[in-house]
C-alpha cells in the first residue's frame, strides 16, 4: 500500500521534546508550569494587541468558558455561524442556551452580515436579544470583520471569535483571534499548530484571564481549604502539553508559509480547469494561513461531484473530506432557528478540502497532481 497523504497530520519543529524533557526534570507534570506560562506569553507576543491568553485543554473548553464568561445561560439565544465545525455550536448546548444558526456568504464561507442583522432583529423583536456571536474564520480565512463587529457592536452583543482555525491568519494585518470580547484557538492534532490536544481564550484584560483561570482550575476561592462559590470546570492545558506547543511557536510562521504555498499549488494545478475555484482571500485586506485548501466543483459543468473526486483520492489512500457540513443540517440541531439561504448548504453539496499538510513533500503533490489531471481530463 502506498503511504497514506492526510488532510492535515501534526508537524513537529524539533524542539518540544527538550520542554518536555525540562518538564520532567523539574516535575511540572502537571495542569501549570514554566512551560504553560511560556506558552501563553509566546502566544500574545504572536498575536499582539496587548491581548492575555490563557491556555486551557481543548478549544472546545475556550468557547464554553467564552460563552459563561458573555453571562450566557439555561434558555438564552446565541447566535453562530452555521457552516463551521460542530465544537462551535456543541458548548452552547452544554449551557442549556439556544443557538440561532445563520448562513454564510460566498467571498469568505464565514457569517453572512445580512442574515446576521436579521436574526438579531428577530430576536429582538421576540423579546430576546441574543447574548453573544459565534463568528468563525472558516479554514483560516478571516471573516468580513469590519462588517459583522459593526453589527455587533450596533446591537451591543459581544463576539466570540472562533479562530481554532485561524492562528497566523490576519485581517488588515491585525491577528484573527483579537477582534472580539474573546478569542478562541485551538491546537489539536489537526490544526495548524498542535500541542497533541488544547486549546486557548484570548482576552482583552488581565481580569478576563484571570477569571479564565480561575474557572478552568476547579474555580476555588481564595482559602486555604477547599472553598467554592461558583461551578468549576477542569480545563487548563496541561505543563506537557504546553511544552509541546512552545516547540510549535518557534515554527508557526514557518508553518503557515508551507499551508500557503500548498494553497498556491493548488492555484497553479486547477489555474486551466474551469469546472474548479480554489478558495482564495477576495481582496489584501484578508491574509489567511490556509490551514486547509479547499475547492468549489461545478458539478453540473463537470458531471461529476466532489464525492467522485473523494472516493477516487481514496482509492489511492489521499484523504480528502467535504467542507463542513452547516450546523442547521444536522440531525441534533434540526430543530434550531436559522437565518439566511442556502449559500452553506451549496458549499457543502460541492466543496471538498484537499490534503494540506505543512509536511507534504514533492512526491506526494506528485501523486496529488497526477490524480488531479486524470479526473479532469
Ligand atoms: C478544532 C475546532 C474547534 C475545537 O477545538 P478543539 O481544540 O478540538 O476542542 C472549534 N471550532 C472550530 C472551527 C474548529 O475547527
Amino acid at each position: 500500500m502506498t503511504e497514506k497523504i492526510w488532510l492535515s497530520s501534526p508537524h513537529m519543529g524539533g524542539n518540544e521534546l527538550k520542554y518536555i524533557h525540562e518538564a520532567f526534570e523539574e516535575n511540572w507534570v502537571a495542569p501549570l508550569g514554566p512551560n504553560v506560562n511560556e506558552f501563553e506569553k509566546e502566544l500574545e507576543k504572536k498575536l499582539q494587541s496587548n491581548v492575555k491568553v490563557a491556555a486551557l485543554s481543548a478549544g472546545t473548553a475556550a468557547l464554553h468558558l467564552a460563552l459563561i464568561e458573555c453571562g450566557v445561560e439555561y434558555g438564552d439565544e446565541v447566535i453562530c455561524q452555521s457552516m463551521t465545525f460542530s465544537a462551535s455550536a456543541n458548548p452552547i448546548a452544554y449551557l442549556g442556551a439556544v443557538p440561532v444558526f445563520v448562513d454564510s456568504e460566498k467571498d469568505t464561507w464565514n457569517l453572512c452580515p445580512n442574515a446576521l442583522e436579521d436574526a438579531i432583529k428577530d430576536s429582538i423583536l421576540k423579546g430576546k436579544k441574543p447574548k453573544a456571536i459565534i463568528a468563525v474564520h472558516l479554514y483560516g480565512m478571516p471573516f468580513k470583520v469590519e462588517e459583522v463587529m459593526y453589527i455587533a457592536d450596533k446591537y451591543e452583543i459581544p463576539v466570540i471569535e472562533d479562530a481554532a482555525e485561524a492562528l497566523g491568519s490576519t485581517y488588515k494585518g491585525k491577528a484573527c483571534g483579537t477582534f472580539g470580547k474573546y478569542g478562541v484557538l485551538s491546537f489539536n492534532g489537526n490544526k495548524i499548530i498542535t500541542t497533541s490536544g488544547g486549546g486557548a481564550l484570548v482576552c482583552h484584560n488581565l481580569e478576563d484571564k484571570e477569571k479564565t483561570v480561575f474557572l478552568s482550575t476547579q474555580a476555588r476561592d481564595n482559602a486555604p481549604h477547599y472553598q467554592h462559590s461558583q461551578i468549576g470546570y477542569n480545563y487548563r492545558m496541561s505543563n506537557i502539553s504546553a511544552g509541546i506547543g512552545r516547540g510549535q511557536m518557534e515554527v508557526l510562521d514557518e508553518r503557515v508559509n508551507a499551508r500557503r504555498s500548498m494553497h498556491n499549488f493548488y492555484v497553479d494545478l486547477f489555474e486551466d480547469i474551469d469546472s474548479v475555484n480554489v478558495f482564495s482571500e477576495p481582496n489584501s485586506d484578508y491574509f489567511s494561513n490556509h490551514w486547509l485548501s479547499a475547492i468549489i466543483i461545478d458539478s453540473k459543468m463537470l458531471r461529476k461531484t466532489r464525492e467522485d473526486l473523494r472516493k477516487e483520492f481514496l482509492m489511492v489512500n489521499i484523504e480528502s473530506r467535504p467542507l463542513w457540513k452547516p450546523m442547521h443540517l444536522q440531525p441534533v440541531f434540526k430543530d434550531c432557528k436559522y437565518f439566511g439561504s442556502n449559500i452553506s448548504e451549496n458549499l457543502f453539496e460541492d466543496g471538498l478540502c484537499l490534503p494540506s499538510g505543512s509536511n507534504l513533500n514533492e512526491s506526494h503533490k506528485e501523486r496529488i497532481s497526477k490524480l488531479i489531471e486524470g479526473f479532469f481530463l
